[in-house]
This record gives structure tokens, sequence and C-alpha cells, in this order.
């Protein structure tokens, strides 16, 4: 099947930062793939480079197989539409002074769509519809806000919408309902990129899918969300995982952090040599600073560490 996106060897350079650096990632219709890491590790630059918002320093992006920056390549309004964006912060999305109703009943009118407004809040939970296209953005709650976001993208009937972190902003009690929208929004056929810093949500929503996890710019291990969340081999993701608190209080004394060499992440703009996790890695050997480990097949994973199965 053809991809809906592919990145192959993409690296993109943002100033002096070497924001992403050869990532491979295949979207297909209908999964969900998740990307985790802390702020600061490439996953939003990797939300826009799957959108074609960032020309890559290195590398190209295909769209249903269309080198998007090969020279003389237009993309068509269908190719466009496709891939959709859904924001944290959903009340920067939105125009503060455009009635709800007015946001979605715009787009379409413009791509001449099938469907109306009371449909459309409907399908996101948001009734009774007269009364929330009334409202202004400021009316609604964060979690309803997101709601119209999610609307407004979905009704574009794109294949694939990159959510990058659609839930940090909203109450923790709403966050379930975003995230089985989402879900929901899935099995009617959209594939998802989601993007986030919270392996909870993260286990949620991706279940089933695949998941990468970042670090300065690489994915450093990848594979089925399960089997990574229950048997991390890269130290970054075993750090990522022990830092979590128990869900359960009574077992709070037996949460361990692994003991990182460091708590801060490097100068971006100098990334380390060799594995560029070693001045934190708790297990780095002099190798580690020598030589970049790359992702190799490791226990059905993929995973950049020279070590992994090992440690
Ligand atoms: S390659 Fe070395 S420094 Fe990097 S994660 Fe593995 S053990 Fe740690």
């Amino acid at each position: 099947m053809l991809a809906l996106v592919e990145l192959r060897n993409v690296s993109i350079q943002l100033g002096r930062v070497q924001a992403l650096r050869q990532v491979n990632l295949t979207l297909r219709a209908n999964e969900i793939v998740t990307v985790v890491g802390e702020s600061g590790c490439g996953k939003s630059t990797l939300g826009r480079a799957v959108l074609g918002l960032l020309k890559p320093s290195a590398g190209q992006v295909f769209y249903h197989g269309h080198d998007l920056f090969a020279p003389g390549f237009r993309m068509s309004d269908e190719l466009r539409l496709s891939v959709q964006v859904v924001h944290q912060d959903s009340y920067a999305s939105l125009n503060p002074v455009r009635r709800v109703g007015q946001q979605l009943a715009a787009p379409l009118k413009r791509h001449k769509l099938p469907g109306s407004v009371p449909q459309i809040l409907e399908q996101v939970g948001l009734t009774p519809a007269e009364y929330f296209a009334a409202k202004l953005p400021f009316q609604l709650s964060g979690g309803q806000r997101q709601r119209v976001s999610l609307a407004r993208a979905a009704l574009l009937k794109p294949k694939l919408i990159v959510a990058d972190e659609p839930v940090s902003g909203v109450d923790a009690t709403l966050r379930l309902a975003i995230l089985d929208l989402m879900r929901r929004l899935n099995q009617e056929g959209i594939a998802f990129l989601y993007i986030t810093h919270d392996l909870a949500t993260a286990r949620y929503l991706g279940r089933g899918g695949r998941m990468l996890v970042m670090y300065l710019g690489q994915v450093i291990e990848t594979g089925p969300v399960e089997m990574l969340l229950d048997n991390p081999l890269h130290p970054y993701l075993q750090a990522l995982l022990a830092a979590l608190p128990p869900l359960d209080p009574r077992r709070a004394r037996e949460a361990r952090p692994l003991p990182l060499r460091s708590l801060d992440m490097p100068d971006p703009t100098q990334p380390p040599g060799g594995c560029s996790f070693h001045p934190r890695c708790p297990y780095a050997r002099p190798r580690c600073s020598q030589e970049m480990p790359p992702l190799r097949e490791v226990q059905g994973q993929q995973v950049a560490c020279h070590f992994a199965g090992e440690l």
C-alpha cells in the first residue's frame, strides 16, 4: 500500500540547531503513530516536516509517492487537504472574533464539501449543535475548543491529522474524552500522528500502533507501542518510564528513577559526538562517546544503542 506520507532520511536545520537528523518515517492509511520525547527533542519539527512546512536540508518528503520538494512539483489541493493539523493551543488556532458555526461553515463552502455545521458539531459531541455554533471561542472550555479544532480538521476529510500535544492544555478530566474522539475519527478512516511528551496518553491513544522515541533530533527507539512501553531497550526510554509515578500511591516508595548522570539536555547547537545520550546515560562506556549507534533490530524493536538488549 502506498504510504500517505513518507520521510526518507530527513534532516532539518533550524538556525544553528539540527532539529532533525536522518529521520525515517512512514505513515499509512488508518494507523496511529505516536511520537514521544522531552521538549526540544524535535518531535514538533517532525510534525511540521510531515505537514510539508519545512524543507529538509537533506532527505525527501513524499505525499502519496510524490516528492514534495522535487523541482517543479506543485501540490494539488487534494494532496494539501489530505494532511491536517491540530495544535496544542486551540485558542490561538481559532479565530477569536468569529462564531464557531462561521468557522466551520467557511471551509465547507470554500472547498464545496458535503456535510453541515450541525452535523459536524454533533459528530464531535458538541450538542445541542445550535448552542455551540453560536459561541465565540472564549466562551468555550479548553476541551470544547479542542473538539472544534478536531471538527474543523476532520471536516476537510483528511487522510491524516498531525495532532501536536492536543490534550496538554485540556483539563485532566476531559483528556480521555478528546483522546476517545480521536480514536473514533481514526476508526472512521483518519490516520493520526500523535505527538506528546506524556507516556500515559501515548499508551492510551497509541495502543495497537507504532511509537517513535526521539532524542536531540534523532529517532532512538521505535516499534509497537506496548512492546516499547513494557520492555524499553534504550536507556533513555527506560529513564522516562522509571520517572513516572506509579498508578498505585501505596507503591510510591518503589519508584526508582534511573540514576541519570545529568538531568540537563545537552546544548542542541552542539550535540555530543558518538551516542548523543552518552553524557546522561548511566551505562555509557568509552565506545559510546566515539561511535554513533545506528538504529538496529533488537528483540523486535529498532534501537539506537550499542548495548541494547544487554543492559
Ligand atoms: S550507546 Fe552507550 S551511551 Fe548511548 S544509550 Fe547505549 S549505553 Fe548509553
